[in-house]
């Protein structure tokens, strides 16, 4: 349909990149000779117009004098106007560049409802790839670590001094190492991050059936309560006991018996070497 451009309101939160000179000059010459651009994209909400694609079209055909444009209009509020804002000019219009889509994707993931969706949905809602959100993602990630230290699972507070750099959990650089197991290390400690999405998981799994059961969810009526927080908190034990810890603080990625030749320890096993450590210094100083 023909809409005055007067009508249109183009402060929704719905523009994503400034209008590009070279791109107005062609389409005010365009609309000039009397030629067709494809219709711009508006959201009617109960009176107002919201422009979520076709800034460059819009603002072309009002310095070449025109009073409406052809526009595809649907019904839905401005939020569906941002919404369908991110994946404006993906495919026709003055097209975007990579950067620009970068930050298009930053601005979605600024939202909690959007940015909790999964990176399929962002990227379709994007019209990008997903290897572009994804790689959003992680710069965020590192721009939000990087900024101090950060709390591990344990409680502990992390010094953010390292990131980017493969450290154990103590810190330890991982790069410099040069013993024997030290490939085998790296690689361990690159993949341990595994361990802790799965102690998460099944943590999540023992809060769920424990408070379904006690909402009185009639599916979990046989439980055994004692039982279920026993045996999950042994599973959790067992699994966390497992997660690579340290460098081998004896052969510090040689290969050792302590280690079982592995090059690295979990925390009961360093734990264990740093008190027979102590307990020989003990016994030697006195
Ligand atoms: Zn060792």
């Amino acid at each position: 349909m023909q809409i005055a451009i007067a009508k249109l309101r183009l402060d929704g939160g719905t523009q994503h990149r400034p209008l590009d000179d070279a791109a107005l000059e062609e389409y005010e010459s365009l609309f000039r000779d009397g030629s067709k651009c494809p219709p711009v994209s508006v959201i009617h909400d109960d009176g107002t117009y919201w422009l979520y694609d076709g800034f460059h079209r819009v603002e072309a055909a009002r310095r070449a004098g025109l009073d409406d444009i052809e526009a595809d209009v649907q019904g839905g509020g401005r939020r569906d106007a941002v919404f369908l804002s991110f994946g404006a000019n993906a495919g026709h219009g003055v097209r975007r560049r990579p950067g620009e889509v970068a930050a298009i994707v930053r601005a979605l993931l600024a939202d909690p409802e959007w940015g909790a969706m999964s990176q399929g949905r962002i990227a379709k809602a994007v019209k990008c790839s997903q290897g572009t959100v994804s790689r959003v993602l992680s710069d965020s990630t590192h721009a939000r670590m990087s900024r101090g230290p950060v709390v591990g699972l344990d409680g502990r507070e992390y010094s953010t001094e390292n990131i980017g750099r493969p450290v154990d959990r103590l810190g330890n650089r991982l790069d410099a190492l040069t013993g024997k197991r030290a490939d085998n290390v790296r690689r361990v400690f690159a993949e341990a991050g595994t361990i802790d999405g799965l102690v998460r998981d099944l943590g999540r799994i023992k809060t769920k059936v424990l408070s379904q059961h006690q909402a009185g969810d009639r599916l979990y009526a046989a439980l055994n309560e004692k039982m279920w927080i026993a045996d999950t908190a042994n599973a959790l034990a067992a699994l966390t006991g497992t997660r690579p810890y340290a460098v081998c603080p004896r052969c510090n990625a040689g290969g050792c018996d302590g280690c079982a030749d592995r090059g690295w320890v979990t925390r009961l096993t360093y734990e264990a070497m740093q008190k027979a450590m102590t307990d020989s210094c003990a016994h030697e100083s006195r």
